[in-house]
């Protein structure tokens, strides 16, 4: 049996059937933007592997921290015992959040850091003497992860909830902010969206803990930009109304808009943030879920006093290491520039899409570049010519998308766009 026909007999992939996987490549190294894979053939990481490898793939700077890290300690339990990466890590992460938001509590994956968050803003509210406050408003069209929690915050129809009626708990949901990115704000409600969430707020706030989304960008949800205004207004809301705002920048933080967070662009602080995806720069899972101090103490001043999570791995100093040395990066490039010079290049690249058959809306937003297709995309062409053209992209439903590590040179960049106008082309 060979290495792939045992992968594709024994072993599960995301979002893959495990009884029909479709093409499959064997991954021998990943560096900088490419995957060599064993036959030495090269692709660009046009994904950044799903957000993560922001400063390109086995990064020198993270790699030998993290070695030096391994040689020292790879992991000691966090309950009762702390270490320097843990701390190293929480300073520079207070300086990079607002001020405020400063209680950081670090976990395993960006789907745990959600169910924390969740968890907090229940325990929160029954501090506060709220305790049937424990359901959650969320807008259309969002992505917040696959644990069950996480999973009923997702879009009802795209996400998981046909599927598993019945087991997953009722949230509530608005529609998704009507305006889009780059558009005229409106302050009519009606207009902009936010009357659906006022009236939701006012009916239902007695039971709402919280509402939690992605801050201007929906990812996995449908590759959504919507205007900044509309998070504005929606904080606006929540204050009114009792109810926490949770911002998940687990695919937005880190630059990947163009500003540090997806939040600087509406100049809007939540209660609690969950951080995930690029932490690391790609190099190993980690997330963290940051709390305002209010909330925090609120948690800390009532029973049981603590956040009723704790997982095996919390702070794993390896994983510390590596997003030490991933942040370092922010400061050692201007990845502004970076950023800013992959959109404008997309901007020109991209357009000849909008005149294809079939290409419903082509946008650009920060690293991200988006071709919406009238129909679905078959994710399996995409993975048979990614030999071919040498660009790794992993289009799903309608979207044709990518968003390259910040490292991608011009003459890699028209290869990855090439490559997604070319499919775009051949899909309709
Ligand atoms: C990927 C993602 C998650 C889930 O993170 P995992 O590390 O896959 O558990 C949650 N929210 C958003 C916005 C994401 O993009």
């Amino acid at each position: 049996m060979t290495p792939l026909d045992f992968d594709a007999r024994h072993l599960w992939h995301p979002y893959t059937n495990i009884s029909d996987p479709g093409p499959m490549h064997l991954i021998t190294q990943a560096k900088g933007v490419w995957l060599t894979r064993d036959d030495g053939v090269r692709m660009i990481d046009a994904m950044s592997s799903w957000w993560c490898a922001v400063h390109g793939h086995c990064h020198p700077a993270i790699t030998s921290a993290m070695q030096a890290q391994l040689a020292q300690m790879p992991h000691v339990m966090f309950g009762g015992l702390t270490h320097e990466p843990a701390i190293e890590l929480g300073h520079r992460l207070v300086s990079m959040l607002p001020d405020g938001l400063d209680r950081i509590f670090y976990c395993d994956s960006g789907s745990v850091s959600v169910e924390v968050a969740l968890k907090m803003a229940v325990q929160y509210q029954q501090a506060k003497g709220r305790s049937e406050r424990t359901e959650f408003a969320t807008i259309r069209g969002g992505y917040h992860g696959d644990t069950w929690k996480a999973m009923s915050v997702c879009d009802p129809v795209n996400g998981m909830h046909g599927l598993f009626r019945g087991a997953l708990s009722i949230q509530h949901f608005v529609p998704r902010p009507t305006i889009a990115f780059d558009k005229d704000w409106t302050d009519d409600p009606v207009a902009n969206g936010l009357g659906a969430l006022e009236a939701l707020l006012e009916t239902k706030n007695d039971r709402i803990a919280a509402l939690i989304l992605e801050p201007v960008v929906q990812g996995a949800g449908g590759m959504y930009f919507y205007h900044p205004g509309w998070l504005r207004g929606a904080r606006a809301l929540c204050d009114a109304h009792g109810v926490l705002l949770i911002l998940d920048e687990i695919a937005t933080g880190f630059g990947r808009t163009g500003a540090l967070f997806g939040m600087d662009h509406a100049d809007v602080v939540p209660d609690i943030i969950c951080l995930g995806k690029a932490l690391t720069g790609g190099h190993i899972t980690m997330a963290a879920t940051v709390a305002s101090e209010p909330v925090a103490s609120g948690i800390g001043e009532s029973e049981p006093g603590v956040v009723m999570h704790g997982p095996t791995y919390m702070a794993n100093p390896l994983a510390c290491a590596a997003a030490i040395a991933s942040l370092d990066q922010f400061k050692q490039r201007d990845w502004r520039y970076e950023v800013r010079e992959i959109a404008s290049q997309m901007e020109r690249e991209l357009a000849p899409a909008r005149k294809l058959p079939g290409v419903v809306d082509v946008r650009i937003l920060g690293a991200i570049g988006v071709i919406e297709m009238e129909g679905r995309v078959d994710t399996a062409v995409a993975h048979q010519r990614a030999p071919e053209t040498g660009v790794w992209l992993r289009p799903f439903a309608h979207n044709i998308y990518c968003m390259p590590p910040y490292i991608t040179t011009s003459d890699e960049l028209s290869r990855v766009t090439a490559a997604m106008v070319s499919l775009a082309g051949d899909m309709r």
